[in-house]
This record gives C-alpha cells, structure tokens and sequence, in this order.
C-alpha cells in the first residue's frame, strides 16, 4: 500500500504541475496516466462501474467525481484532482483542490480550510481511538468557519479494494463507530462546501455538484493506522 501510496502521489505532482489557465481536463487526466504507465501501475478508477478515465476532475461548484474532457481550466476557477493507482493489488486513493491562477479570498479559504479539517481528521487516527472521531474533527474544523460538510458522500476503509467497509463519514454519524487497530487503512476526504450540504447529480451520471451552486473543495489522503501513529500513504518522499 506504500507503494500505491507513492505512485497516487506521484500523479498528484504531475497533474498540479500541468494546471494552468488554459489546460483541459482530459490533458490532465492524460499526465495522470503517463505516471501510471511509467511505474507500471494499473488504474482504480478507469472503468470502475463504466467511470472512463484515470482521475475525476471537478471544478468550481463540483464536488467530486467530474470526468475528465474538452472543458478549458481559467483563471480564477478552482479545481479537484482525485487520484487513484493499484500496485500488487493494492489500493492508493487521494485528492487534492488548487486554484487555477489567481482565486478570490474566499475560494482561497475554502481550500485552506477543506485541507485543515483533513489534517485534524488524521491527527486523531491512533490504535484505541473509534472512527467517528475522525468524523467529528473534521465537522469541527469545517463547522467553526460556517462552511458546511457533505453528507452524501464519503471516506472509507481501502486495501485489496478501492471502496472497502467501513466508511468515514465527515460527520457525527450518530453513534459510535469501530476502534481503530494498527494495520487498519482508510481513505479520509472531506468535501467541504462555501454553502450548504445538500448534492446534486448532473445527467452524465457521475458528476456531483452543489445543489446551491456554491464552491466546492476536496481533500483526501490513505492513511494506515500503526503503532507508531497515523502513517501517510500518498504523500511524496
Ligand atoms: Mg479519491
Ligand atoms: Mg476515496
């Protein structure tokens, strides 16, 4: 899982390397794929339930799942790369959001905050804790800025599977979840939104947006439990 930790962050310096006023989506995906390629890894996400490409890209008012094709990044959007790669069978998963040339204060805060919350999350991933408190530093960190947390979708327990069980919401799920043991491995992303929680799915099928048409940013990294503390899996070296 290290090792698909280090390629998903690999296409991560890639594909922020490559935005720019100006690129496409589908070029990005293309930078993404390269780096799979190079490290002979096999892609998650390409035809995961029919899902075409190797990353999801989803700017300004997209949450998440937004595929990859002709729409030209410009400046002042903002933009969610997700990324995921598979080596000897195991899973790696992470997201980042990054403006695209200059952004306004606000979109700047949502990214910042968004990130935040995903690091308080991690904070708390230690052997004896339960998993909703991971839930519940993130809704803690997002809440006090009066930005909102989706409800609809998810983190999640990863391995020889992208999507395993259980999940992470980034919520107070209502009752108390699993003890986390060191070994155990989790996908953490908070989708963070300027205005309320609610989704909404456009008619391609995949790509979730904001129902009120606010900004939109995410952040995910795989994380595995250990002895030692939380061990970050997709970061670079
Ligand atoms: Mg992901
Ligand atoms: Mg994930």
């Amino acid at each position: 899982m290290r090792k698909a930790g280090k390629v998903v962050a690999e296409m991560h310096d890639a594909t922020r390397a490559a935005v720019h006023p100006g690129v496409t989506t589908a070029e990005l995906d293309r930078v993404a794929r390269e780096v799979l390629e190079r490290r002979g890894a096999k892609s998650n996400f390409l035809n995961y339930h029919g899902f075409p490409a190797v990353i999801c890209a989803s700017p300004n008012n997209m949450i998440v799942h937004g595929i990859p094709g002709r729409r030209r990044l410009e400046e002042g959007d903002i933009i969610s790369i997700d990324c995921g790669a598979i080596v000897e069978g195991y899973h790696g998963d992470a997201a980042f959001t990054m403006g695209v040339g200059r952004i306004s204060p606000l979109a700047e805060k949502l990214i910042r905050v968004t990130e935040e919350s995903l690091w308080a999350g991690i904070a708390v991933m230690k052997e004896g804790n339960r998993l909703h408190e991971v839930g519940r530093a993130v809704q803690e960190v997002v809440e006090n800025t009066g930005f909102s947390v989706v409800r609809e979708y998810v983190g999640h327990a990863i391995g020889t599977a992208m999507h395993e069980d259980p999940q992470v919401p980034n919520y107070w799920p209502g009752r108390p979840g699993p003890v986390m043991k060191s070994g155990m491995v989790f996908a953490v992303e908070p989708m963070v939104n300027t205005g309320g929680p609610a989704t909404r799915l456009l008619e391609d099928g995949w790509s979730v947006v904001t129902a009120d048409g606010g900004l939109s940013a995410h952040f995910e990294h795989t994380i595995a439990v250990t002895e030692g503390g939380p061990e970050v899996l997709t970061l670079p070296d």
